[in-house]
């Protein structure tokens, strides 16, 4: 048996019902490995057959009394009835089409047999699902109980991984062959077994661990294996001189804050020793994260090289290409924008300008990986907010050119067992500190029954010049969601209680221009309002805004909150953030005053996580991790270790091609090479 048995569809290894077909689709299971690592969530204890209740999915073990085949009057089936004994009752096990079965089951024989149960004219049957000879002792006996969903009961797929576990044995070891002897690890297709079909706890502890503890192995296996790729890539070395050192700061109009100096060095360091950089950059929104990426931008450029600049909304597009373009005003280095919508006369002039090398910025959004942009010699990739991209995405970006540089930003830090597993493949550059002059928001949660009274400050700091957005958290209205919709508001806003104010609208249904003329529109102050959904969360910066009012604020995540906080607060007006909204749960409650006493934006993705939990972030894009199979980033933070200083001291002896086939086996084609 061999690796090819695992990656085959699942219909093709073995005859899958159509409604538990669709039941796999829907769980995302296709290949026969994805099937095999569908594991438990939870384990029902094996009964005694007098503790059999009607409904319950059930293993009883027991000898056999009587075995026959009987034929049903109305349909063609056939039946085989088995009768089982365990000494504390009878039960009727059912066998459907089967009856070359009948001769298997020799009275007295030993048996366990698992199915759901039915108690029907005074009479207990068991659906026989899966039967086994020579059971194992049932001193204490686990049933599998798997993450269920519409069209197939447990049963159907227990039978149905059942059928499929001889397969496990073609799985690789991605361990070396030495260190999987002396760990003694149970091996894997025996783990595979337990944790489908356990026989007792104690195995199936030593099941779980076996397996967490290669999969961690062969995810920082995959981590350090690209790092290693990276380090042995020597082109695209940079010389920097003091010269052009100064000449680069000259750019801005401000001087850098210590933490965007020390990651400048960083970068720095990256582009001018051997070893392409791979560096993910954090910075608290706001922090000044585009300076320290147009200084690095700025180097490549004067060793002749091109710098690709992508985000994920054409309104944070714009808003580099502007704070950019201010920057290099009056200068020689050029930049240029890049959207999906332009006109094809204009991008093609603009793509030809590209290609010939005479533009040296290009900043845009997915645009920038069509087909038609080509650079002359493209030697940085700056990725901003980069867990919005797709592994696939992000290396469509770097296939432009001969393995670029990469720096990828973001404001959402990655929480500390996560980096912890991502250092050594990954460098990460922080900005804690935030420019001059920024003064921490005033955050409140208002009442109901306060909120006149916020609405008449707002009013205040409106004819004091000041300019609020009011966020929302949906576009349209509608009857199952009680929220106040953008439109509706800003109507309402408009007419009945800013009616002296300009109030312009801006949300995801509109057309990119017409967002993008709204989000000008407020810029130039042509408007003292807007109202918005979360289309200005990420990277809109108007320095002039200094109130902002959510609505609805139990509806948003907490690291959402701070990244809409991080809108005002950017000028030298003191800010404001109001919150409304009718938190009913606990958790909303403890968001709510959270964002209210906390600014500093690593401390709050600290309570995210452990209000939202780990599971949600872990294997996410947030983290360009594939979602694990049975290991838990948290929960089994000693066996993640435990991996991780195994690999330092047996690198040498892993394997790269097993590794990678390994990670494709598991996790599917696109993590093969691990990108994070
Ligand atoms: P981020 O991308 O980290 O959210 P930006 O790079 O967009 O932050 O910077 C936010 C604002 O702060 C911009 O208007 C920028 O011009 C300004 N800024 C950045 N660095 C400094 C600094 N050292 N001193 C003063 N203002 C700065
Ligand atoms: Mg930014």
């Amino acid at each position: 048996m061999d690796v090819s048995s695992l990656v085959q569809p699942i219909e093709e290894a073995t005859k899958v019902p159509g409604p538990v077909l669709s039941a796999l689709a829907r769980l995302k299971l296709k290949r026969v490995i994805d099937a095999l690592n569908h594991f438990p969530r939870s384990y029902n204890v094996r009964s005694a057959i007098k503790d059999l209740r009607a409904g319950m999915v059930a293993s009883v073990v027991g000898a056999v009394k009587s075995a026959a085949n009987k034929a049903t009057k109305r349909s063609r089936m056939k039946l085989t009835e088995v009768v089982i004994d365990d000494g504390t009752g009878a039960v009727t096990a059912v066998f459907f089409n089967q009856p070359w079965l009948v001769d298997r089951f020799k009275p007295g024989a030993k048996v366990r047999i698992s199915g759901p149960v039915d108690y029907a004219y005074h009479k207990w049957s068991m659906k026989a699902t899966s039967f086994d000879f020579n059971p194992p002792p049932l001193a204490e006996g686990l049933e599998a109980e798997y993450p269920l969903t519409e069209g197939a009961g447990n049963d159907d797929i227990a039978m149905l991984i059942g059928k499929l576990l001889h397969h496990a044995q073609a799985i690789p070891d991605p361990l070396p062959a030495e260190l999987s002897g002396k760990l003694r690890l149970m091996p894997i297709a025996e783990a595979y077994k337990q944790l489908h079909q356990p026989t007792h706890s104690k195995a199936l502890e030593a099941a779980r661990l076996a397996l967490k503890y290669r999969e961690f192995f062969l995810l920082q296996a995959g981590l350090r294996l690209r790092r290693r790729a990276e380090a042995l890539d020597t082109g695209l070395v940079i010389r920097v001189d003091d010269e052009l050192r100064q000449r680069a700061l000259r750019y801005f109009p401000f001087s850098l804050t210590n933490a965007q100096q020390r990651v400048c060095r960083e970068l720095e360091h990256d582009l001018t020793t051997p070893g392409r950089m791979h560096r993910l950059l954090q910075g608290d929104v706001g922090s000044g994260k585009t300076a320290v990426a147009l200084y690095a931008c700025l180097l490549m450029i004067d060793n002749g090289m091109q710098c690709a600049i992508i985000a994920p909304t054409e309104v944070l597009a714009r808003q580099h290409a502007v704070n950019i373009g201010n920057y290099l005003k009056d200068t020689k280095v050029r930049s240029a924008l890049l959207l999906g919508g332009m006109r094809e006369s204009d991008r093609d002039a603009l793509c030809a300008e590209v290609a010939a090398g005479k533009v040296h910025i290009l900043i845009g959004t997915h645009a920038l990986l069509e087909d038609y942009v080509r650079f002359k010699k493209l030697g940085l990739c700056v990725i901003d907010e980069q867990h919005k991209f797709g592994v696939k995405q992000r290396a469509t970006l770097r296939g432009k050119g001969d393995r670029p540089h990469v720096l990828a930003m973001s404001a959402t830090p990655i929480p500390r067992t996560l980096s912890m597993t991502l250092y050594g493949a990954l460098d990460v550059s922080v900005i804690d500190e935030l420019p001059p002059g920024r003064t921490p928001v005033i955050t409140e949660w208002v009442h109901r029954s306060r909120e006149a009274a916020a609405m008449e400050k707002i009013r205040a700091e409106l004819k004091d010049g000041g300019r609020a957005y009011f966020v929302y958290p949906l576009v349209d209205a509608s009857d199952k969601v009680e929220a106040k919709s953008a439109i509706e508001y800003a109507e309402h806003l408009k007419n009945k209680v800013f009616p002296e104010f300009r109030v312009g609208l801006a949300h995801g249904q509109m057309s990119a221009d017409e967002k993008d003329a709204a989000v000008q529109a407020f810029r130039a102050g042509r408007l003292d309002i807007l109202a918005a959904t979360v289309v200005v969360e990420v990277g809109v910066d108007v320095p002039e805004a200094n109130v902002m009012v959510i609505e609805n604020a139990e509806r948003f995540g907490l690291s959402q909150l701070h990244q809409l906080r991080g809108r005002v607060g950017r000028g030298r007006r003191q800010s404001y953030l109001f919150l409304l909204g009718e938190p009913r749960t606990s958790e909303a409650i403890d968001r709510l005053n959270a964002i209210c006493k906390i600014q500093d934006g690593f401390k709050i993705a600290e309570v995210d996580l452990k209000l939202r939990g780990f599971g949600d972030f872990a294997g996410t894009r947030q983290s360009g991790l594939p979602k694990l199979h049975i290991g838990d980033f948290e929960a089994d933070a000693e066996a993640l270790t435990r991996a991780r200083n195994d690999i330092a001291v047996w690198h040498e002896k892993i394997d790269p091609e097993l590794v990678r086939d390994c990670l494709e086996l598991h996790f599917g084609r696109k993590y093969r090479l691990l990108d994070v």
